[in-house]
């Protein structure tokens, strides 16, 4: 009887990339992904290496405490030869790349984990992001200094604390021990992946798509579907009653799956094929910031914080400038508009006199857009009653001297 594959790994360069920097092992007991950072030609051959010296700890554990300490261990050799790797290669100077990986030891997963490629556990239709990015914002996040969804459009999101390079003899690596059940659904992912598409996206997939590369296949293509500015790797283990270990021939995917090469100068931008993006997204996609590295230095993380607090001043002063224009804006044309109603006279009654006002009969709320300009000593009661109807109502004058010749006339007409 075939069965049907309980895992799938998936990676693809994506839109925009010239070259893949990923890399995925999916063996017996041990998955990996690896996500390569580092200018010309180096991102893939970090991910490649790391990946290919952590498969070698693909083996059966005694103990889930065991396997993190192995893990933990393969990471540090990765990290050990990559900075080798780069004292023998002086251009791959900088590359580094993001490892998690786990081991599967019967009903329980090791962990090890830096960079910001993610692990995620889909259990009774529910996603729980189990690792956390050692990224910069990360930080800001868990400082209270910025939200999670502020995070996710942060100019700085690109910027990683730690990861394995040729920077640090020992970085710090997270591990764990996890509680693996039948049913559960594990997905590992590079931030091509986790970037673009929602949580929400990714749990419609996992809950619906029933086999292990389908689904895998398919949260690859939601990606493609955002544009896949950046590579995108994807690894699936679906849990079932079974011991534990694939029967699968284990397999690399991404930069691992090729043979090792250096010194290529590839064009670091593909351009994007137009037209069925363009048909299917009015965007065109751009190509993410190069996720790099920086040293976990006090400074430079103070450095990072002092600008991102300029630049919620910036913001602050723009909305400030924007909202005082506005005001002026409003304030000018209110002033230009009673200006104008300025510009127009009158002739009607103050006080039982005949008199000129200035501005228009009308008011604005409270405010009265008229006032008595000049009394005269004609009273309205020696006026004739048809004239003294059309002062009461008041009489319009096209301007000033109008209106004092409409004085004029009444004042004839209360004297005859
Ligand atoms: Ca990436």
């Amino acid at each position: 009887m075939a069965t049907i594959p309980t895992t799938a790994a998936v990676s693809h360069v994506g839109k925009v990339r010239a070259s893949n920097q990923d890399s995925g092992y999916l063996g017996r007991n041990l998955f990996v992904v690896a996500d390569g950072m580092g200018g010309h030609a180096g991102g893939d051959v970090a991910s490649h290496i790391a990946a290919q010296r952590i498969a070698e700890a693909d083996q059966p554990y005694a103990s889930p405490e065991e396997a993190v300490t192995a893990l933990h261990e393969a990471l540090i050799a990765a990290n050990g030869l990559l900075a080798e790797t780069v004292f023998d290669h002086s251009e791959l100077t900088g590359m580094g790349t993001t490892v998690s990986a786990l081991a599967r030891v019967g009903d329980t997963f090791a962990l090890a984990h830096i960079g910001d490629s993610r692990v995620y556990r889909f259990r009774a239709g529910e996603l729980t992001q189990i690792t956390t990015d050692h990224t910069f914002v990360q930080r800001l996040v868990e400082s209270g200094r910025i939200t999670p969804e502020e995070a996710a459009v942060h100019p700085r999101r690109a910027v990683l604390m730690r990861v394995l390079g040729d920077v640090d003899a020992s970085p710090e690596i997270d591990t764990e021990i996890l509680d693996v059940r039948p049913g559960d659904r594990w997905m590992m992912c590079s931030d091509g992946l986790s970037g673009y598409v929602s949580e929400e996206k990714m749990t419609q997939v996992l809950g619906t798509i029933r086999t292990a590369q389908g689904a895998a296949d398919r949260l690859v293509k939601e990606s493609l579907d955002h544009g896949a500015p950046d590579n995108v790797t994807v690894l699936l283990i679906d849990i079932d009653d079974s011991a534990g270990a694939s029967g699968a021939e284990p397999v690399f995917v991404g930069s691992a799956s090729h043979p090792l090469t250096f010194g290529r100068d590839e064009e670091e931008v593909r351009r994007p094929i137009r037209l069925p993006t363009l048909l299917l997204h009015p965007l065109k996609p751009t190509p993410p910031d190069d996720a790099h590295f920086e040293p976990e230095s006090e400074g430079y993380l103070d450095e990072l914080i002092e600008e991102d607090r300029r630049r919620a001043i910036r913001r602050r002063i723009l909305w400030g400038v924007g909202v005082g224009l506005a005001a002026a804006a409003i304030v000018m044309a209110g002033w230009l508009g009673y200006r104008w109603t300025q510009m127009h006279y009158f002739v009607g009654v103050s006080d039982g006199n005949v008199a000129i006002f200035q501005g228009v009969q009308q008011s604005v709320g409270p405010i009265s857009l008229s006032s008595v300009y000049q009394t005269t000593s004609i009273s309205v009661g020696e006026l004739p009653a048809y004239q003294r109807d059309l002062v009461e109502a008041t009489i319009n004058a096209d301007s000033l001297r109008d209106a004092h010749q409409i004085v004029d006339r009444l004042s004839a007409a209360a004297g005859e």
